[in-house]
């Protein structure tokens, strides 16, 4: 234990050298020059919108977000008179027809909660980089572990630390890593929107980063095992995983991340019946709306994270309510295949 982690478990009392350490921590791990831990995910995308855009100004994001994301996008920003546009991330001609003379930034997530999809973020590199627009990546799903997309050409890498980062299946935190210009700005935005970290996000969160590596690689692995098992099954219509090669972004994710990720989406050929008996039949997978812990989570993303969304919307986010998100975590995958393979024989 470090004299870091020490200090921060002996009082539980916030330290300021405590925090600066976690955010010199955060800002090494995406090669990023700055970083800062809020409140939580949606913290993160808020303060960091808020710090980018004026009113008059004009953002494109991807269609493929997170539904509390898009709500914000659509609802929120337009109300400050910011205009957004929605487009198909992985066109990069609909991201260069939507540019206009006062787009500011562009948003996408990379993967996609829930469908996996991997974002080409070099392609997108040429159009900021030419147009002096920033690129604010929300990498929650890939870790600094998978991928670091500043290396990519994004400007701002936003995470959801209640997931991945943290681990523990407990709290909600946020992170925003970019140059020190752009973190001062969120902090600014953070204190006045009352999106500040408590002191026991702060102390999960360093403890979450000790063991973040050694979960990755394993639930990589794990999530591969079961990801190749699930797709040869016959109740089974299609399962999205990166690391798959029958997934339309393998290639992409091959070049980009060092490893595919924790997250698997399946749709059953029994359509919503058979997702809501698969999740009513399993025993090891927990039931939970969120993801990224150690212990292995499964649920129906159009009704619980992504419920918000239009029907009319779906289909571009490709969510469908008989898909099923597979939250890989540390359990032993023979195990987890076992409980799979006997929920769907149910
Ligand atoms: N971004 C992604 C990709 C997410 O999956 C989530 C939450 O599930 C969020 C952002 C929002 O994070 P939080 O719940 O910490 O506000």
């Amino acid at each position: 234990m470090n004299h870091v982690t020490q200090s921060l478990h002996a009082g539980g009392a916030l330290v300021a050298g405590d925090v600066d350490a976690l955010h010199r921590r955060l800002a090494a791990m995406e090669d990023a020059e700055a970083a800062v831990v809020l409140a939580s995910g949606m913290a993160a995308t808020a303060c960091t919108m808020l710090a980018l855009l004026r009113t008059g100004d004009h953002l494109i994001a991807s269609a493929w977000l997170y539904g509390a994301t898009r709500r914000f996008f659509e609802r929120e920003l337009p109300m400050m008179g910011i205009q957004v546009t929605f487009i198909d991330p992985t066109e990069l001609r609909a991201w260069r027809r939507a540019v206009q003379g006062n787009t500011r930034a562009l948003f996408l997530e990379s993967p996609v909660n829930p469908t996996t999809r991997i974002v080409d973020l070099r392609h997108v590199r040429g159009l900021t980089e030419e147009r002096g627009i920033a690129l604010v990546v929300d990498s929650t799903f890939a870790t600094p572990i998978n991928c670091k997309p500043i290396a990519y050409g994004a400007d701002v890498v936003l995470h959801s630390a209640t997931e991945y980062l943290n681990g523990q299946d407990v709290g909600s935190a946020g992170v925003v890593c970019g140059t020190e210009e752009l973190v001062d700005e969120v902090r600014e935005k953070m204190a006045v929107w009352g999106s500040l970290p408590d002191a026991a996000g702060i102390a999960r969160l360093h403890r979450g980063l000790d063991t973040l590596a050694m979960r990755m690689e394993r639930q990589n692995a794990s999530a591969l095992r079961i990801a190749r098992w699930v797709e040869q099954h016959t109740d089974v219509k299609r399962v999205l995983y990166p690391g798959l090669p029958s997934h339309p972004d393998h290639a992409l994710a091959g070049a980009m991340c060092d490893g595919f990720g924790a997250s698997v989406a399946l749709a059953l050929a029994g359509g919503p019946p058979a997702a809501e008996r698969l999740l009513d039949a399993v025993t090891v997978f927990q039931h939970s709306p969120t993801a990224g812990g150690v212990v292995s989570s499964m649920r129906r993303p159009g009704l619980t994270t992504h419920r918000t969304l239009a029907v009319a919307q779906r289909p571009d986010a490709l969510i469908d309510d008989s898909m099923i998100q597979l939250h890989i975590g540390l359990e032993d995958a023979d195990h987890l295949i076992a409980d799979l393979a006997r929920a769907l024989a149910s």
